[in-house]
């Protein structure tokens, strides 16, 4: 079973939040502050965080310096009563896995929990497993080498994780908050445009053919005859 610790002080979002994640089948933990909550953390052998960032004590801030630092490597999810993108960036720069804002919705949360348990649980895939291509684009996941045809190309991380969406799943369209929620990983403000920016600078990179635009869906990447 997996151990979620809860660091929450308002008593009714931690009795809320620990009632729908045992009914989910995980075990949790609740600390009611941040000294408690890293404290627990190196005590405990717990597979995620959940960590509201008004905390007494320490608040979610020091709690998510001090565990990286340390180099603690669970999963962090931030709950935050605030929606600030400036904050959002920082905490996830600052090593948070994902940031969700009261109020949730209790499914979402889930859903979230769920992304951060899948992905520390891959596990580390053999070398022939890394390649990934469509027609004459392949990729290397371990060397991130990216090969079109006969010539090399450099990709920035963003880049290399919309390609990476695009042959993952490489007969499908991708709408502009599919590959917001994969690539960025978090809410995005609503009307962003980073995902067309960056859908151009691939485009210049690979060649302008190779992604389609579905008016009015979003893109996908062009079916190309090898060779
Ligand atoms: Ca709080």
């Amino acid at each position: 079973m997996k151990q979620i610790l809860i660091a929450e002080d308002e008593e009714r979002i931690a009795a809320f939040l620990e009632k729908g994640l045992k009914a989910a089948g995980f075990a949790t933990t609740v600390a009611k502050n941040g000294a408690e909550a890293v404290i627990a953390v190196f005590d405990g052998n717990f597979d995620l965080l959940i960590l509201d960032l008004g905390l007494p004590e320490k608040n979610g801030w020091t709690v998510l310096e001090e565990l990286r630092g340390q180099g603690q490597n669970l999963p962090i999810l931030i709950l935050s009563a605030y929606d600030d993108i400036k904050d959002k960036v920082a905490l996830l720069d600052g090593g948070a896995n994902d940031y969700i804002s009261k109020p949730f919705s209790f499914q979402e949360l889930l859903a979230r929990i769920r992304v951060q348990l899948r992905n520390n649980n891959c596990a580390p895939a053999r070398s022939e497993e890394m390649l990934l291509s469509v027609g004459d684009i392949v990729v290397n996941l371990l060397t991130r080498e990216i090969r079109v045809g006969d010539r090399f190309v450099e990709l920035s991380a963003k880049e290399f994780a919309i390609l990476e969406t695009f042959l993952r799943a490489p007969k499908r369209i991708m709408t502009r908050e599919q590959l917001l929620d994969r690539v960025w990983g978090y809410n995005h403000e609503p009307g962003s445009n980073v995902v067309d920016v960056y859908v151009g600078y691939l485009r210049k990179k690979l060649g302008s053919d190779r992604i389609e635009t579905v008016r009015g869906v979003g893109y996908r990447l062009k079916q190309q005859p090898p060779g």
